[in-house]
């Protein structure tokens, strides 16, 4: 029988790691974690019961009462799919806020680290290789420069007919950067030992043969 092996993916927002780690999931056979969704679900709950960041009383309880998972590529919020509820510009802007707050990232990065304990998974996020998944057996840090990843954002929005207009796409995402990598919890950085991979002038079918390439040349695939 093969080995588990865990693949940890990080980057800044926009820089296509939810497209490629879906994608190598799919043709490794294994599991795909999307970690951001997580966080997303928990700020879709606070948003439907009016609980702020700074509520921490509210805000343990509720995560105590909740149950985040995985199953056929949807997530699901006690029992619930929220796939297409979480990807709102609110839920964008409160996963952002709450993501930076302890009792938060407690609950998630422990469901995170369990997941990735009995099989075979790609994780995404900003903390995968640095604090999740400390021991993975492959770390890649995915970056592109804020203009590119702006860029490809604005014509998927425009690919799905929903009104964007790009400076404020690139604002959105310049703030984001600045948060993820000003917070004083688990902020988004390359852990030591992850490769880092420049997208800007990568296709994404370049950046998925690469990773399937590192796997293939430990013989994991
Ligand atoms: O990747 P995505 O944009 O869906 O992530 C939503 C939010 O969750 C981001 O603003 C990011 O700050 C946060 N996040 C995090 N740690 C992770 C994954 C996402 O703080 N591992």
């Amino acid at each position: 029988m093969s080995r588990i092996y865990r693949i940890a993916i990080d980057g800044p927002g926009g820089a296509g790691k939810s497209t490629i780690a879906k994608a190598v999931a799919k043709r490794l056979g294994i599991d795909y974690i999307d970690t951001g969704a997580m966080y997303r679900a928990v700020a879709y709950k606070m948003l439907e019961n009016g609980i702020k960041p700074g509520d921490e009383d509210k805000l343990r309880a509720m995560l105590d009462d909740s149950e985040i998972d995985f199953s056929g590529g949807k997530i699901f919020l006690d029992g619930k799919d929220v796939s297409g509820l979480i990807r709102t510009a609110e839920v964008t802007r409160m996963s952002s806020e709450c993501s930076a707050v302890a009792a938060v990232r407690e609950k998630l990065v422990q469901l995170q680290r369990n997941m990735g304990k009995s099989k075979s998974i790609i994780m995404d996020g900003r903390d995968i290789g640095s604090n999740v998944l400390t021991d993975a057996e492959y770390k890649i840090f995915m970056t592109a420069t804020a203009q590119e990843r702006a860029k490809r954002r604005f014509e998927e929005m425009q690919a799905k007919g929903m009104p964007a207009v790009f400076e404020e796409v690139l604002a959105d995402i310049e703030e984001r950067d600045y948060r993820d990598t000003h917070r004083e919890l688990n902020p988004l950085c390359r852990a030591q030992d992850a490769k880092e991979l420049d997208t800007t002038n990568m296709t994404i079918d370049e950046v998925i043969e690469y990773i399937i390439s590192e796997v293939r040349k430990n013989g994991d695939c």
